[in-house]
């Protein structure tokens, strides 16, 4: 089944629940207005779903065959992605001097979502593009920019992201890959990287490669790591010293090329430094939280497209006593999980979007500083939240559709394969859990967590004091998952980085996840009920608070009482 970008939903969420309608009129991006949003996002939708939807299982069929060194991408995809990129897509949110839009990140952030439900495997290459343009922008030389920046912004050159060795996965500072000093200033650089995404292929004439190395003088683990911009091919149009050794076979997203790449089998691979020796972590960082923000967005894409195939399905298959299987409650209740989490996860993304448009944009440096907290803060949420739905959503997909689901033909085993990936890569979700709980919730003392959470009991009292029916118990059910979120961010608080703290990460991240998507759902709402046209919107987030929401009480036990029986557990796991 195809895809049809839900634009309509995708712009309320982005002006009501992550506040880029307040945005636009306060003039964060100044004369930018809503027609111009909108006619961005209704075209992004077709070209979403006219050109780039039908590939995917194209795609999914054909992989990346792999010979001689070289990549080849399935039918159609280069042509698709030529014309994707003469339209100005990559460049969307890249800064104007170089070519690019300077649109919002947040309005990139819907587009992002709406390129990954249309293929996960297409859409995970641009998001790479647009993270190693972000560290290039923020930290390359002039001479660097001149020749790289405006290529990567336009598309004709696609970038990728390299930390992963076989011994340095989540542990990034035990990379081993070696960078040698040149007299002319560059590097050379040798070693091995391994699950490179797009690392090689044939969509584009020269990949631009951000590699982490190590200097023969680098201090130990991550303070010792520096990045390098390593071109496939080099401006005098010879071949650099690094190839594709292999490409993976995977569960899902098939059509993503993922590489074992070497460097240095001539002597080294020329590389040129971006930012300064052993602090290449920090430019990693800026990458990473762009490309975590956009693998959330993955997750809020293929389960919007799970989610449509499922309604689709449900609706006209004929099972029993009730006709179509719609009808059922049971099934009812898990379309209404699949819609809720999706939009729930959305509206998270989205308000990243808008805390990182803050941190660039707004006028006051404290006002930067705070927004740049927000971001932080929200930004392992956005991915791992948004990921984990993703899977779960899929895989209610699959339910949803009975054995039809499990076998290949409807579609829907393709996006539950394709999803699993976005909770481990990225970061795990393992990693996002334990950078929110040791690094985002202490920030500022705890300040910035907190201010967050008034934000959001503020939503609950608007809610309670629309006093409008069809809300339900909406108020009751997201008061307490706010107040269980307040409790568990004091335990945390309290606790700091113990394994105590450790052990309830997941869980607490899950809690946030559910008590920040409920009320940006509410937020949904109010909005509509403001307008005149509430019902759908209005149940869907009092279905959320009544039924998923209310999870958060348990959530929270995880985290603050749970902990001992994870800790001193040893013998439960003995062989
Ligand atoms: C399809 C695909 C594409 C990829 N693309 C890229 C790419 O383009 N560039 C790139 O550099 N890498 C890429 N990766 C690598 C990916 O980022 C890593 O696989 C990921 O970071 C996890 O590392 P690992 O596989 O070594 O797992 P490990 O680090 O061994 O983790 C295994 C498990 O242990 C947990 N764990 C590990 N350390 C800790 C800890 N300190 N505390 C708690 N739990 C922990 C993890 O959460 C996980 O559940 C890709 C991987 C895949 C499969």
């Amino acid at each position: 089944m195809g895809y049809r970008a839900p634009v309509t939903d995708i712009a309320f969420s982005l002006k009501h629940a992550a506040g880029l309608k307040s945005a636009l009129a306060e003039g964060l991006y100044g004369d930018l207005d809503e027609e111009t949003v909108d006619s961005v996002l209704a075209e992004a939708g077709r070209f979403a779903s006219d050109v780039i939807a039908p590939l995917n299982s194209v795609g999914d069929k054909f992989g990346t065959p792999f010979k001689d060194g070289n990549v080849t991408t399935p039918p159609g995809w280069k042509d698709a992605y030529t014309s994707w990129a003469a339209a100005g897509w990559n460049g969307l949110a890249a800064p104007a001097d170089w070519g690019g839009q300077e649109l919002p990140h947040a309005v990139n952030a819907a587009c992002i979502e709406m390129w990954n439900s249309a293929s996960m495997a297409f859409g995970i290459g641009p998001v790479l593009t647009m993270a190693a343009i972000d560290a290039l922008h923020a930290y390359g030389s002039d001479r660097l920019k001149q020749e790289y920046l405006s290529k990567l912004i336009s598309g004709e050159w696609m970038g990728t992201m390299q930390l992963t060795e076989p011994q340095a996965g989540s542990d990034v500072g035990a990379l081993r890959s070696k960078a040698e000093r040149a007299t002319d200033g560059s590097y050379r650089i040798t070693g091995s990287k391994i699950f490179i995404t797009y690392g090689e292929h044939d969509l584009t004439d020269n990949i631009i490669h951000f590699v982490l190395a190590r200097l023969p003088d680098a201090p130990p683990g991550t303070k010792g790591i520096s990045l390098f911009l390593v071109p496939k091919v080099m401006s005098d149009g010879t071949r650099n010293d690094v190839r594709a050794h292999s490409v993976e076979h995977k569960l899902g997203i098939h059509a993503s090329p993922t590489c074992t790449m070497v460097y240095g089998d001539k002597g080294g691979a020329v590389g040129f430094l971006i930012g300064e020796e052993h602090r290449g972590m920090a430019c990693m960082f800026t990458m990473m939280n762009r490309a975590r923000l956009a693998v959330g967005l993955q997750g809020v894409g293929i389960a919007e497209r799970a989610t449509q195939q499922a309604l689709a399905y449900a609706r006209e298959r004929k099972q029993g006593a009730a006709g179509a299987i719609i009808a059922y409650p049971d099934v009812k209740r898990m379309l209404l999980t699949m819609r809720a989490l999706t939009g729930a996860a959305r509206a998270i993304c989205y308000a990243t979007g808008i805390a990182i448009d803050r941190s660039l944009r707004a006028k006051s440096e404290a006002a930067r500083k705070t927004a740049h907290e927000r971001a932080s803060l929200l930004t392992p949420v956005a991915k791992a939240f948004s990921t984990d739905i993703g899977t779960e959503v899929a895989s209610l997909g699959v339910q949803v559709h009975g054995g039809m689901g499990y076998v290949e033909e409807t579609g829907a085993a393709q996006h539950y394969r394709d999803a699993r990936i976005a909770a481990i890569y990225e970061g795990t979700n393992g990693i996002q859990a334990l950078d929110l709980v040791v690094r985002k919730v202490p920030l500022e003392g705890g300040k910035i967590v907190t201010l967050y959470i008034d934000e959001l009991q503020r939503t609950v009292k608007s809610v309670r004091s629309s006093n409008a029916p069809a809300f339900g118990e909406t108020a009751t059910r997201l008061g307490e998952a706010v107040d269980s979120l307040e409790r568990a961010t004091r335990w945390l608080l309290a606790h700091k980085s113990s394994d105590a703290a450790l052990a309830g990460a997941t869980p607490y991240l899950r809690l946030f996840g559910n008590a920040a998507g409920g009320c940006m759902l509410a937020e949904e709402a109010l909005a509509s009920l403001r307008a005149g046209d509430g019902t759908g919107r209005t149940m869907l987030a009092r279905f959320f608070a009544e039924n998923l929401a209310v999870q958060a009480t348990g959530l929270e036990r995880s985290v603050t009482q749970g902990a001992d029986s994870i800790t001193s557990a040893q013998a439960a796991l003995a062989e």
